[in-house]
């Protein structure tokens, strides 16, 4: 197992924190060679001082000076600003991107990354989202592999590792329900942001705990794994599992079945994804089957959570509209969190932002940046931000 410099984007966030624990536990396998923050410049410099990387970027260029300062003792190269991000991600310093920047602000440095021919452990599952035709086109010119960091996304790699992929099925991802499974609109339309920033199972950042309570989560991952596995959209199915023990499933064309299940633990899929194709041993909590428990499965209530009905009519349209429904979700999901509008209201301005951008079949990777900015610019002047 040849030592793994990674080079954590994000590495302040939820899933870049995760990641340090892993290569913290295991020194001999991983370096942390970049560390990359956009506005929390005294937890970047705390692990700097900690891991010794070779490069920080603070993408708010206003705390450069702080963070210089506070590094001016060590050797640590400091950069700051967005265009950082890509000049950093297109050196030749390190083995394996960790792309765990939230949202669409994570696209650019991957394309970089790959362009150079750099492995991917994917957690932004927006970059799939938004231009994954793009991205998977550029993994496969420049061989470099993507692996997913997603929980259910990990669930499928794993149990597709010896398997033809044109042997499947159906994939069924599984969704917890979040924290408001079971409630209609006329409870829904009262929910406030701290009420759904309590997620039954996982701990998160707040965009993603907020997508995983109004269904955005499974929709997005439903776009995301058509182009990590090279789906029809008719193949993915979206199953309620409120346990998180099944990650996911993957049915073949005999109809055998396979499940990948384990404690919801992100650091889990974090490490499978910096150590493929190896495996390494730990402590986390093991899922005990002798213990009385239940595993059970519904379908989800689309009616009342219609982000699930709005993500699947971009998935099966496609074109733009996954960029434009992604774009008008990070806009309606800031505002809600900044309790300008309510809960319901999101998946509204969603609807309308779809309904306004003009539909295009095949963008180019300009035209999904204009429709980013476009569905971005309706949806913030449609609630008056
Ligand atoms: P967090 O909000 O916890 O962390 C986001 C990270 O991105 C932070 O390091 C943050 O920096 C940085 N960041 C935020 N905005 C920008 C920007 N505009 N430019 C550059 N960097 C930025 O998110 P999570 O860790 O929860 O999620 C990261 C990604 O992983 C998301 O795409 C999410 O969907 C995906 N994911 C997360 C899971 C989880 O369990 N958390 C599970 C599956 C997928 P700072 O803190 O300094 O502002
Ligand atoms: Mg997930």
């Amino acid at each position: 197992f040849p030592q793994k410099r990674i080079a954590l984007f994000g590495s302040t966030g939820s899933i870049g924190t995760q990641a340090l624990e892993v290569i913290a536990a295991n020194p001999d396998k991983f370096t942390a060679e970049v560390l990359t923050a956009h506005s929390n410049d005294e937890l970047l410099v705390r692990q700097a001082l900690q891991f010794h990387p070779n490069i920080v970027v603070i993408g708010d260029d206003k705390k450069y000076a702080k963070v210089k300062a506070a590094l001016a003792a060590t050797d640590v190269k400091v950069f700051a600003g967005e265009q950082a991000l890509e000049e950093v991600a297109a050196m030749d310093c390190y083995d394996m991107m960790l792309a765990a920047i939230v949202g669409f602000a994570g696209l650019r440095p991957t394309l970089k990354a790959l362009e150079i021919g750099k492995a991917i452990a994917l957690a932004n599952k927006e970059t799939l989202v938004v231009a994954g035709d793009i991205v998977m086109q550029k993994a496969v010119e420049h061989r470099a592999p993507v692996i997913p960091v997603d929980s259910e996304h990990s669930a499928i790699f794993q149990c597709l590792v010896g398997e033809t992929r044109n042997r499947i099925e159906k994939i069924v991802l599984t969704a917890s329900g979040g924290p408001f499974l079971g409630k209609k609109p006329n409870y829904l339309v009262n929910v406030k942001r701290d009420h759904a920033l309590q997620h039954p199972n996982w701990n998160m950042g707040a965009k993603i705990t907020i997508d995983s309570a109004t269904l955005m989560n499974k929709g997005l991952e439903m776009i995301e794994a058509k182009w990590l596995f090279n789906l029809k959209p008719e193949q993915i199915e979206v199953l309620v599992h409120p346990q998180s023990i099944i990650h996911s499933m993957v049915m073949f064309e005999d109809g055998s079945i396979k499940a990948q299940m384990g404690l919801p633990d992100m650091k889990l899929p974090i490490q499978y994804a910096m150590a493929f194709p190896g495996r390494i041993p730990n402590d986390f909590p093991r899922y005990d089957f002798r213990k009385p428990s239940q595993l059970s499965f519904e379908e989800p209530d689309v009616k009342t959570f219609r982000n699930l009905t709005l993500a699947t009519d971009a998935l099966f349209k496609g074109g733009n509209l996954p960029c434009v429904l992604n774009a008008a979700n990070e806009i309606a999901v800031y505002a809600f969190l900044r309790n300008r509008i309510g809960f319901l209201d999101m998946t509204d301005l969603i609807e309308k932002t779809m309904e306004a951008i003009p539909f295009i079949e095949h963008p180019t990777l300009e035209e999904y940046f204009e429709s980013d900015a476009e569905a971005r610019n309706f949806a913030a002047s449609a609630i008056k931000l």
